[in-house]
């Protein structure tokens, strides 16, 4: 665990690595960026999505928040969905959950006070709710936490595609690929998730349009 002291000393360090090895590479970050991907993961410390993906500074715009939710009147999601799909043009959108969450935990365990994170994190006390059934066949704790952990990931996808920013630029038929991941913190790899594009497209959840 790094002292607060240590800090900018580890910056200085880091700079010097990387002008050890291309002297101009600040000169060429600064120019300007063009990431290939949008990522919305969660604001948990041990997602840094850069260092599991061995991705350099330029590659992923980003937004997480607890729990990786979407929500399509948060202004600040939306401003940034707008950015990167209008102006930088990004060709893939990830929506990342990760096991062990502690956002999907507390929506499961406790999430009935009246506090702000217990407001937040309804929604997924809601995926939880309609999908009883399901996670109430599986054996374990961890098994529900991990599929509650999935489901909530679909949910988020979906409403991505319901934003009209998304529908019109499916519609216009040069758009992002969206794609759901779990990050599997107990083994470091990363998980890509089957989006039932067909059942949805029946569903109006998305536009006829789409193609992987
Ligand atoms: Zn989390």
């Amino acid at each position: 665990m790094q002292n607060y002291n240590d800090l900018l000393k580890e910056n200085l360090d880091w700079v010097q690595k990387k002008l050890d090895l291309d002297k101009d590479y600040f000169e060429k970050l600064s120019k300007g960026q063009n990431p290939p991907f949008l990522y919305i993961g969660c604001s948990d410390s041990r997602m840094p999505i850069d260092t599991f993906t061995q991705s350099e500074p330029g590659s992923f715009f980003i937004h997480r928040n607890i729990a990786n939710q979407v929500f399509p009147n948060d202004m600040n999601f939306l401003a940034t969905l707008e950015y990167a799909v209008e102006q930088l043009e990004v060709k893939h959108i990830i929506v990342s959950g990760h096991y062990e969450c502690g956002g999907i935990k507390t929506a499961h365990d406790k999430c009935r006070d009246s506090s702000i994170i217990s407001s937040w994190l309804m929604p997924i006390k809601k995926i939880e709710v309609e999908n009883k059934e399901e996670l109430e066949n599986l054996k374990t704790e961890e098994e529900r936490l991990d599929r509650l952990t999935e489901l909530n990931v679909l949910e988020q996808l979906k409403h991505i595609f319901e934003i009209a920013i998304i529908r019109n630029k499916i519609e216009s038929g040069k758009y992002p690929k969206i794609h759901g991941w779990i990050l599997d913190i107990r083994h470091g790899k990363i998980a890509e998730l089957e989006i039932p594009i067909q059942d949805w497209k029946e569903k109006g959840i998305i536009p006829k349009e789409y193609e992987i």
